[in-house]
């Protein structure tokens, strides 16, 4: 047996300390592992957790230390990458973790190369995208700790296998990443680490090679290492045995059981076990307030930022990928484990928020200035009126409302489209204003100019990725052909269902394409929360309050042709405060405001909840009864969907078999939850709100997570995780969520299953409206060279969706990423891109370096690029050349 001793520590980076107060002693550690590894020639290798952060960290107190580490990585002695950060693994979209690999490439090459080793020693539980994400780099192995169990498999080594048919050699660590973090220079105790090891893992191995993890959470390296595998090997061929002890390297492990690799198992999907380690399997729903930043901030780099840019690069303006990947590393910092799963202190927290701002205003300002650009390069019609220019940056042809604020002189105006068509509007709110109010005044008063800003909304249609121009007239009338409204005696009618307020606030939805009548859907549900921020777990004894029977105040926002919105207002009397037995008897008034908008040519219900929330403890739910007969359900996650179990099993004996967390159908999830029969069917979408349950199991409810309070880091004993503390025994004040907190999602009742209905492509539709701004007046000199509507590139198939446009990292032209968004296969998908602005379409990998030999899959011809044998959930990049 050899025994593979990797030298390691794992970084937190911040956790129940901050960024900071760790990085000090991040200083002290790096300075003492160069001085070491330098002066130790038989310390052949130390790996640095697999970010590369940490080496920004450290040098920017230390520039000086710089070229030690180059020398060091070239030498193969400190092992750095592949990951950015160490992230989480559901919260963040598919493109982020993307972009964490990308950068930390980009990092480690600035001092040698990165380790090519999916290492995620700490991540709780591991997405089933994963092997399709490091494949994508040319990371063929992974390592991983929690969330597998002996119901996977009996080995620790395995093939991990994604949806698309990537796979990864895989080992995990059934006792963590720190097996043998306790030797020592005391060799007796040193045997009893081996042994230990021995005699859980020898059975689990697949070669005869063993993973000796030495190291821990911000732990030093252990400087006699060098003498302790001397000792460890003279100990043991002392007593015969065929062991070898030494240093090694990760990548020297899997070479070597790779050379036996043709008996191992073949494993697919998530693992989210908490068997016989915690993935803390109801961790989505601490401190949602965050989380919802986190989606807005992805999405504005995705959806908004990088494709306006490139759109305004392609007129031909600059695009700056440096300041815009620092706005990513912002946002990627936020998405170690222990900081987006918000497992933290709420210094740290707070830190977190003040990252989000950070990539807010460089996205907001680059976009702004990539705007401004954009527009001196359009010809605009100024004859039409006022130019509204509209984005889309979803890529396929879109026919949306467009919802935006307009400045004019006038009242009274119209909407034209290019070739004069009149527009119907529905007018959202207007109001009278100074704009001298908002300027400076040097010396005099300046001159008063009154405008009308006007929030309107409008249905605007956009073939793929590009932009259109609309036209405003003003001092002309205008009147929608239109004038049924859609709300009309307590139901919301247009042409897809009929959406009746219940007196108690739920909605009873009539879907005219199957016919079929939900009811109680949007139900609201309080109840205790005895758990900590790593997972919610009920008070022995629960009460749990609803609005089945509650009598809100019902009253209408909006109601026109175009749109209608109600408003809901329940006061409900709640205990103010949860502990591991019960629920306090004291009550305090909870207001929970939610306002259901629907617009005419939309299949959607939209509703916001807005909870004024004066009680700790507790959790918020939106119940959607769906009354369908399934077994599974269908939920999306990082590039496309996964189908999951409506009922697990392990609810019955998790507990007598003393597994470390209850494990039940509460999961994550990107943009939408679907449960249908293949006839009928209902989704449930979300803006930000990364968990669900099903309740149910035969005919399901989804309960989507709104709000879910503690005020502990780590609480002992809980009735779904039992025994020890997770965390520290932390007050967290901040993750009660007290005060007013709002949150989006919406319903689709469909026929078919998700991918008959484009789920996948409507939810991109509302969590992406597409983007409207008034053009005033141009401001450069020169004279604009380009169309006042231009679409750049397009997708036909429904079922394929963008994940990013941006400009490539290495020269001036752009990657468009787009993925199979269903868990089946496609056999063929088509796209177009304009030619007039691309010459040259191929293939290239997630690291944007093209694939050789793609001709038997894509076929180009005049623009239309066909590519064929699409596997289930399969990103695929092009990079389109100018
Ligand atoms: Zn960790």
């Amino acid at each position: 047996m050899k025994f593979h001793v990797i030298s390691h520590t794992h970084w937190d980076r911040e956790w129940h300390q901050t960024y900071q107060q760790y990085r000090v002693r991040l200083v002290r550690f790096m300075d003492e592992l160069i001085e070491l590894l330098q002066s130790t020639p038989a310390y052949s290798s130390f790996m640095l957790d697999g970010q590369t952060i940490v080496l920004e960290d450290y040098l920017e107190v230390k520039p000086d230390k710089r070229e030690a580490i180059s020398k060091l990585v070239q030498e193969g002695r400190l092992l750095i990458g592949p990951w950015y950060i160490q992230p989480d693994e559901f919260i963040p979209s598919g493109e982020s973790l993307i972009r964490n690999l990308l950068i930390g490439q980009q990092i480690s090459n600035e001092y040698g190369t990165a380790m090519q080793i999916g290492y995620l020693p700490d991540s709780f539980g591991q997405a089933a995208q994963i092997p399709q994400v490091l494949n994508g780099f040319g990371i063929k192995s992974a390592l991983f700790w929690r969330g597998i169990t002996e119901e996977e498999t009996e080995k620790t080594d395995f093939y991990w296998n994604g949806p698309d048919g990537s796979k990864v050699l895989t080992t995990h660590l059934p006792l963590g990443y720190g097996n043998a973090r306790m030797l020592s220079s005391n060799l007796e105790e040193n045997v009893k680490v081996i042994e230990e090891n021995i005699n859980e893992l020898e059975k689990m191995t697949t070669s005869p090679n063993m993973l000796l993890m030495c190291g821990f959470d911000q732990r030093s390296a252990i400087k006699e290492l060098p003498e302790i595998m001397d000792e460890l090997n003279r100990h043991y061929s002392g007593q015969g045995a065929d062991y070898s002890f030494e240093i090694s390297k990760l990548m020297d492990y899997f070479d070597n059981v790779r050379n036996e690799a043709d008996k191992l198992e073949s494993l697919s999907g998530e693992f989210r076990k908490g068997k016989n380690m915690r993935v803390h399997v109801s961790i989505a729903s601490t401190r949602l307030d965050l989380k919802k930043v986190n989606f807005e901030v992805q999405n504005l780099y995705e959806k908004y930022l990088e494709p306006i840019n490139s759109m305004s690069m392609l007129l031909g303006n600059s695009y700056d990928n440096k300041i815009i990947n620092q706005g990513w590393k912002y946002t990627l910092q936020n998405h170690a484990h222990d900081s987006i799963c918000n497992v933290c202190k709420d210094e740290t927290h707070r830190e977190m928020e003040m990252r989000y701002q950070f990539a807010e205003q460089i996205a907001e300002t680059v976009q702004s200035e990539a705007l401004t650009e954009l527009i001196n390069q359009v010809k605009f019609d100024y004859d039409k009126g006022i130019p509204l220019l509209v984005f889309n940056t979803l890529g396929h042809m879109r026919d949306n409302i467009v919802e935006t604020t307009i400045q004019l002189k006038s009242e009274h105006f119209i909407i034209t489209d290019t070739e004069g068509n009149v527009i119907p509007y529905q007018v959202v709110e207007t109001k009278q204003e100074n704009l001298n109010d908002k300027r400076i005044e040097i010396g005099v008063k300046n001159e008063d100019q009154f405008v009308w800003t006007i929030k309107i909304m409008f249905f605007a249609e956009i073939e793929g990725l590009g932009y259109k121009t609309y036209y405003i007239k003003e001092n002309e009338t205008h009147s929608n052909k239109e004038s049924e409204l859609v709300f009309q005696e307590g139901v919301f009618i247009n042409e897809y269902f009929e959406a009746k307020i219940e007196s108690n606030g739920s909605l009873t939805v009539k879907d005219y394409s199957t016919d079929t009548v939900y009811d109680h859907l949007n139900v609201l549900e309080e109840s205790g929360n005895a758990g900590d921020e790593y997972d919610f777990s009920p008070p022995r004894e629960d009460v749990i309050i609803t609005t089945k029977n509650s009598s809100p105040d019902i009253s209408v926002v909006h109601n026109g042709p175009l749109f209608a919105e109600v408003k809901i207002v329940h006061t409900i009397d709640v205990p103010v405060n949860t502990d591991v037995n019960k629920r306090s008897k004291e009550q305090e008034i909870m207001t929970i405001e939610t306002f259901v908008k629907v617009n005419r040519h939309e299949d959607r219900i939209d509703i916001k909840t807005v909870i004024h929330n004066t009680v700790k403890n507790h959790r918020i739910r939106a119940l959607f009864n769906t009354g369908i007969k399934s077994k599974t359900h269908v939920a999306d996650q990082q590039f496309g969907t996964i189908c999951r179990e409506n009922y697990l099993p392990q609810v019955e004996y998790w507990e007598r078999d003393h597994w470390e967390e209850k494990y039940f159908p509460i999961y994550p999830q990107q943009k939408f939850v679907d449960v249908s029969d293949d006839k009928r069917g209902i989704s449930i979408l979300n803006k930000g709100l990364p968990q669900y349950e099903i309740l149910n199991g035969e005919e399901p409810v989804i309960a989507l997570t709104l709000l879910c309070g503690t005020d502990y880091m780590g609480k002992q004993d809980l009735v779904y995780r039992p025994g020890r503390r997770s965390g520290l025994h932390v007050e967290t004040p901040d993750s009660s969520l007290l005060g007013k907190h709002e949150m989006e999602y919406s319903i689709i009742p469909h026929k078919g299953n998700e991918m008959d209905a484009y789920v996948a492509m409507k939810s991109n539709e509302y969590i992406t409206p597409a983007f409207a701004v008034q053009v005033n007046s141009h401001s450069a000199d020169g004279v604009p060279r380009h169309s006042d509507q231009n679409s750049f590139f397009q997708l036909y198939e429904e079922n394929m969706a963008i994940s990013a446009v941006k400009k490539s990292e290495d020269d001036e032209n752009v990657i468009v990423r787009i993925y199979n968004a269903t868990n089946q296969e496609m056999s063929s998908a088509k796209a177009s891109f304009d030619t007039q602005f691309f010459n040259k379409v191929e293939l290239v990998d997630l690291n944007e370096k093209p694939i050789v030999n793609t001709n038997e899959r894509m076929s180009i011809s005049k623009g239309i690029i066909e590519i064929k044998n699409i596997t289930s959930n399969e990103i695929l990049n092009f990079k389109l050349t100018r």
